[in-house]
């Protein structure tokens, strides 16, 4: 029989953006199973990390009280002490050196109300759009491409869409270890109903081993490929001519942009052949509805947002939009990647992607908050980094985000955060970045509190606190509103709920979605400029004032260039067991125990030729840094291609002492898929 003080309480993954739901059951601080229950996203799965990587909360490495820097040390401080100390030593920098002496990051680890009050802390009470999240790591690239095309950044449809579609194209992604419970409905429509399945990857990962056609494309040439086939299908007159006249402008000029990207051009370019590249053009022109699922493969290269536009251009080409089992899908890899930018923690967009630039829309901001906001976009994450450096920026407040493991050339933002004058960082453990913090405040982590997340196809869900807060540790939005209201806000939220009401009333495609709508196992899917539940996006047309998409005339942006000596490429990305930067997973037993141990990918062909063995210690050398790891030798990669879990389980074996400063053309996103090294066996 069950003990009376056993509980089961709904709540939603942290994980990753596919945004399980399930029951956690518990007694007292012990968590007893984690139960998936019918939800929207998940039915009846979970995996491994949803199931077992929850023992993080009880680390005895959990921060549970404030803690200031003194003598170069951090003690133990009251609450009151920091906040104090926060309010006036913030206010006094901002009194000082004016606006935009104080940045503020946010993180897609925290709750949907969370991120609105970060951006609101930073526009009323600062009066600064310097305001950015992690999702300038990762996913800005495929909303801009989204943008220029068609109009809306998130996802076309549902996960459950995904499994109707024909044909489902992965560009740069590994869904069955970053998504992996999105990646089951993929596995079940291929194996069961036939659907086909074309996966473009430098790494041979699971899916591509599952997949129809495999195609190993050189780094950063997706977009040759993509716009080669849309040309291929348009001069074979295999394109939807009546969708395009329809609902497309810009064909002419389109059509002008995709001459040079011949099949010929292609092969030379990419390395895959003009007979693999017929072939996908036939798949997809015998597709009942394909589906392009992308990620950090695509996104975090010099060429990022053109290569996410290209993937649009090719779906719109062929009219796969405004139907199920069709479209764009941007896999956000955090669980809140999607929601943190619904919220408007972005320098350029105020909650519901509504601009800074667009007078009537930041007027509503400004009567509601009762300042003046920038008409100007803020600064980005680097942006920020750049003014730190340059005495500009004095100042950062930071939620969540280990900016110090996860930003490109750590060495770099070592650097930069040992300029600051005064930092504040909230967070559930000492983190790389939070080591050089004046003050650490207790966060409370998602099982602790209450709130919403956005998943990758745009859906809200509820999550319920199933645990108390441990020691003095707080929920984010309550320590916000602490710090705003010593700061003098006039904040009065009791409930995340008035958060998420306040959010709404603000931004029309939430305008039917409340606390109400969410209970349970209720969601809501933003998509509509007139507030509705919209799972399928563009039913009424695409989101520019004509309705009509955009086919989006750019030219590839070739990778960055090494010197010669810097001869192999790292490639890094994610593993099933660990999530992100491994700042929880690496303390959940059970997943450690799993994997203890980072490793570097090393091909046959590579290890041969050096004459390396498995398990050999490596020393990898970029322009940037240097780490020392062992090989694992395997035919995932191949030739000079390398690969590196990103989750740094040793924080001095983090990807990010290797890679450098280049860039996503449009977003600022690194490039860090680009990264070349040198090679040395120890
Ligand atoms: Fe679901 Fe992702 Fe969590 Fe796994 S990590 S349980 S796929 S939300």
């Amino acid at each position: 029989m069950r003990s009376k003080r056993t509980k089961k309480t709904k709540t939603v993954c942290t994980f990753c953006g596919v945004g399980c739901s399930f029951e956690v059951w518990t007694k007292d601080r012990k968590i007893l199973k984690v139960q998936p229950s019918d939800g929207p996203v998940n039915a009846v799965s979970t995996c491994v990390k949803g199931k077992f990587g929850w023992d993080f909360v009880n680390s005895e490495e959990r921060i549970t009280k404030p803690l200031i820097r003194k003598n170069n040390e951090f003690v133990e401080a009251s609450w009151d002490e920091a906040l104090d100390l926060i309010a006036s030593r913030l206010g006094g920098i901002q009194k000082e050196y004016g606006t935009g002496s104080v940045g503020f990051i946010s993180s897609s680890k925290i709750t949907n109300e969370e991120n609105y009050l970060i951006q609101k802390m930073a526009r009323q009470l600062f009066e600064t759009n310097d305001v950015d999240n992690c999702s300038r790591y990762c996913q800005s690239p495929a909303t801009d491409g989204l943008m220029r095309t068609v109009g809306m950044g998130g996802d076309a449809g549902t996960i459950k869409d995904i499994a109707k579609a024909g044909l489902v194209i992965i560009v740069g992604a590994n869904p069955a270890e970053g998504h992996p419970v999105l990646a089951t409905r993929v596995k079940r429509a291929h194996k069961l109903h036939g659907q086909k399945l074309i996966v473009s990857d430098i790494r041979k990962h699971e899916m591509a081993e599952r997949s129809d056609i495999f195609m190993r494309p050189k780094q950063g040439t997706d977009q040759v490929w993509l716009m080669a086939v849309t040309k291929y299908i348009i001069d074979q007159g295999w394109h939807d001519e009546a969708f395009i006249q329809e609902n497309v402008n810009f064909y002419d000029e389109f059509k002008a942009v995709l001459d040079k990207y011949t099949l010929e051009y292609a092969e030379q370019q990419t390395g895959i052949s003009k007979e693999t590249l017929i072939q996908v053009a036939e798949m997809i022109r015998d597709a009942d509805g394909t589906c392009v699922l992308w990620g950090m493969g695509v996104t975090q290269n010099t060429g990022g947002s053109y290569t996410s536009a290209a993937i649009s251009n090719l779906l719109l080409a062929t009219g796969n939009y405004r139907r199920p089992g069709a479209g764009a899908y941007p896999l956000r890899g955090h669980n809140n990647v999607q929601g943190a930018c619904d919220m408007g923690t972005l320098p350029n967009l105020l909650p519901g992607y509504q601009k800074v630039t667009n007078d009537a829309e930041r007027e509503k901001f400004e009567k509601a908050y009762g300042v003046k906001i920038k008409p100007e976009p803020g600064r980005t994450n680097m942006q920020m980094l750049d003014a730190i450096m340059e005495g500009k920026m004095k100042a950062m407040y930071l939620v969540g985000e280990d900016m110090a493991l996860v930003d490109c050339d750590a060495n770099h933002v070592d650097k930069v955060l040992s300029q600051l004058e005064f930092f504040v960082v909230q967070d559930i453990f000492l983190s790389r970045t939070a080591q050089y913090a004046d003050v650490i405040l207790p966060a409370a982590p998602s099982l602790e509190k209450e709130g919403t997340f956005t998943n990758t196809e745009r859906r809200v869900q509820r999550l319920y606190q199933v645990l108390p807060t441990l020691g003095e540790s707080k929920a984010d939005w309550e320590i916000l509103q602490a710090v705003a209201r010593r700061l003098g806000a006039d904040w009065n939220y009791s409930h995340p709920s008035e958060i998420f009401d306040e959010m709404a009333s603000l931004s029309p495609i939430f305008a039917e979605a409340n606390y109400d709508v969410l209970a349970d196992w209720g969601s809501f899917c933003w998509g509509s400029l007139d507030g509705k539940d919209t799972p399928l996006l563009y039913e009424d047309g695409f989101n520019f004032p004509d309705k009509k998409a955009r086919f989006a005339l750019h030219d590839w942006v070739q990778p960055v260039e090494y010197e010669a000596q810097y001869d192999c490429l790292i490639n890094n990305g994610r593993m099933l067991e660990h999530f992100h930067e491994g700042n929880m997973t690496n303390k959940s037993k059970g997943i450690q125990s799993k994997v203890p141990e980072i490793f570097v990918e090393v091909s046959p062909e590579l290890a041969k030729e050096r004459g390396i063995e498995d398990g050999a210690l490596l020393r990898l050398v970029s322009p940037y840094g240097a780490l020392k790891l062992n090989a694992l030798i395997t035919d995932r990669v191949q030739g000079k291609e390398l690969f590196l879990p990103m989750n740094s389980v040793s924080k001095d074996s983090a990807i990010n002492f290797l890679t450098g400063p280049a860039a996503d053309i449009n977003t600022s996103t690194p490039a860090y898929k680009q990264t070349k090294v040198r090679v040395e066996i120890l």
